[in-house]
């Protein structure tokens, strides 16, 4: 049954924060920190009080409010085991399987490396909702910094075979960019030219184009589509290995 009440906010140049409010007990998570100023500016509009932060990577772009809302808040600071000693003020180091309260509420830990050797995504089930950093953007993906493709492709794997309506937060609001280089491999993707259209819209106004959902990367993004035969005979790799295809697209968008 859903409950968790979410607050997605603009923060730093293009990053989100987003927090995560429980009504029944008043926790409050912050899904990673961006910057301690927006955060607390959200918290105020709210009314709400912070008891956790949820990081998912080390970048200082996700960590940098850490220190400060602990100092003011007290807030109990979750992040990944593997990158824990480039985590600020951690509290509590999680890996894949664990479980994070946030009141009444329950997240999974979804190890994603690839963007960065330890990163992980939190799963909230019953809420049908999955804040995945770095890892998947709205037609796009991170940058392979600490991974390579096949370590990628396994992350994004996981993330594709959630249920198709899981909503999906992302660090940054990178969609019409994406959907720009989107359109240079898989052109004939009506599902995507909608979607890029709705973007460009979106992005003219000032307007979010997040959240996301699974089934909506699965019908758009590129980097879940290795196996669309368009993809493949565009990159000229008909019937290789999915990562393979994976790392190809993600090296052009490097080069994008
Ligand atoms: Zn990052």
């Amino acid at each position: 049954m859903a409950r968790l009440e979410v607050n997605q906010f603009p923060a730093r140049s293009d990053n989100y924060g987003v927090l995560i409010h429980d009504p029944e007990t008043g926790a409050t998570a912050s899904i990673d920190a961006p910057d301690a100023d927006s955060i607390l500016a959200a918290l105020e509009e709210k009314g709400w009080t912070l008891t956790h932060i949820l990081i998912t990577h080390h970048h200082g772009d996700h960590t940098a409010g850490n220190k400060r809302l602990k100092v003011l808040t007290g807030c109990i600071i979750v992040g990944p085991k593997e990158e824990a000693r480039s985590i600020p003020a951690i509290d509590v180091e999680v890996s894949e399987g664990d479980s994070v309260a946030v009141g009444n509420a329950n997240g999974l830990v979804i190890e994603t490396p690839g963007h960065t050797r330890g990163h992980i995504s939190y799963l909230f089930p019953e809420d049908g909702i999955v804040f995945v950093g770095d890892t998947l953007f709205s037609v796009g993906c991170g940058k392979l910094l600490e991974g390579d493709a096949k370590t990628m492709w396994s992350s994004l794997s996981k993330l594709a075979k959630l249920p198709p309506e899981t909503k999906l937060y992302c660090g940054h609001e990178y969609t019409d960019k994406n959907c720009q280089f989107a359109l240079t491999v898989e052109p004939e993707n009506d599902a995507l030219r909608a979607r890029a259209a709705e973007a460009a819209a979106l992005t003219e106004k000032g307007e979010p184009t997040l959240p996301s959902t699974i089934g909506q990367e699965l019908a758009t993004n590129p980097f879940l589509r290795p196996s669309s035969p368009a993809i493949q005979k565009r990159l000229g790799m008909e019937g290789r290995e999915l990562w393979e295809i994976f790392g190809e697209t993600r090296k052009r968008k490097d080069k994008f």
